[in-house]
């Protein structure tokens, strides 16, 4: 699998080093509060169990299901939910986990429908930011780190399914989309 990869960006050590940086931030600025922490499978899932590790206040969390990609890399600008929230939302602290932004249809999308369902706060972590593909107008509160408008994956961001195992964030190799 790591034979795919044509270049690291983002190294396992300074994912680490990130994650346990916003953990830090959102300690401080959720004190006393118990936020919904919400991740949006499947991307997230590595980066938000790290992250919920280096937090230190009180939190809960739930999952949510969202097409955008599939198994292309092209967004296809229209949200679907897949799976939905176990737990209401209202009068709650909402803290949305996502692996990365790039249209940014899919926060803005969820931003939108956490406030509908009468959450008291949402607030928005990212891993990655990609701000050159912003299509719509959302910002996130948490970044990770911001990333050029290459196809990544690892840690939790997949090509077809695959590679969401990689300990660390890259780019593959050209032959491997071209096989497909
Ligand atoms: P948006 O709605 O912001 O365009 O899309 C966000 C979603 O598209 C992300 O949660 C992620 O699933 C997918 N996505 C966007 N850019 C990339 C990328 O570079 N690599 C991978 N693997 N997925 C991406
Ligand atoms: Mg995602
Ligand atoms: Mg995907």
């Amino acid at each position: 699998m790591q034979n795919d990869i044509q270049k690291i960006l983002l190294s396992k050590e300074e994912l680490a080093e990130k994650t346990t940086a916003l953990g830090k931030e959102i300690t401080a600025d959720y004190k006393g509060k118990n936020p919904l922490v919400v991740g949006i499978l499947k991307g997230s899932i590595l980066f938000m169990a790290d992250l919920l590790k280096e937090i230190d206040t009180h939190v809960e969390m739930d999952f949510m299901a969202v097409s955008s990609y599939g198994n292309e890399m092209v967004s296809s600008g229209e949200v679907k939910i897949l799976k939905d929230l176990d737990t209401n939302v209202v009068g709650r602290d909402i803290l949305i986990v996502e692996d990365i932004i790039d249209s940014g249809r899919t926060l803005a999308y969820l931003a939108d429908l956490f406030k509908y369902r009468q959450a008291k706060s949402v607030k928005i972590v990212t891993l990655l930011d990609k701000p050159e593909g912003r299509v719509v107008d959302i910002t996130a509160d948490y970044v990770g780190f911001n990333v050029p408008n290459e196809f990544v994956v690892g840690y939790g961001l997949d090509y077809a399914e695959r590679y969401r195992n990689l300990p660390y964030i890259g780019v593959l190799k050209p032959e491997i989309y071209e096989e497909k």
